[in-house]
């Protein structure tokens, strides 16, 4: 039998000590005017302001913002403000399966649809533990630097209980 066990006769195969942070796995939009066409809804929510479009066609108001009215096919849009107080109207636990691009995450967090009046939504909810909510309960708005893996200036919005 021959002896393969030496070191100068086993082929070293070697595994990268990073990774880099794939594109396709970051979970947040990018956000400048060159990527997306609904850049200013990012650009007011840097600002603080929560925004989405109107329809100045048929008074429409969508959320996520579009550029495009899907009511009446109009593109004559105009962003209007959006209240930051709204009430929890669903919401749920996620306890597990996170891509990597939601590793910052601890499980269980929460995740919720918000009623703000105007538009119903869902994002997270932070700071609240699924057994701490109940359906009415209020929630305002949050919004979040992204740090990485592009080099913009990134912000979400998130919720919490008042
Ligand atoms: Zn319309």
């Amino acid at each position: 039998m021959t002896d393969t066990s030496t070191d100068d006769e086993r082929e070293q195969v070697s595994v990268p000590s990073e990774i880099e942070f794939p594109r396709l796995l970051d979970f947040y939009d990018l956000q400048t005017a060159d990527q997306t066409q609904i850049h200013e809804f990012y650009d007011n929510l840097r600002a603080g302001q929560f925004t989405t479009t109107r329809c100045t066609e048929c008074d429409a108001i969508h959320f996520p913002p579009r550029i495009v009215c899907p009511e009446c096919t109009g593109d004559a849009l105009e962003y209007v403000d959006l209240p930051h107080d709204g009430e929890l109207f669903a919401f749920s636990a996620v306890r597990g399966g996170l891509p990597l691009g939601l590793r910052e995450h601890e499980v269980p967090y929460v995740v919720g649809v918000v009623d703000l009046g105007p538009v119903q939504l869902s994002g997270r909810i932070d700071d609240a533990a699924y057994s701490d909510l109940e359906i009415g309960d209020p929630v305002s708005l949050k919004i979040v630097d992204i740090d990485g893996p592009t080099d913009d200036d990134r912000v979400f919005y998130r919720f919490e209980p008042q």
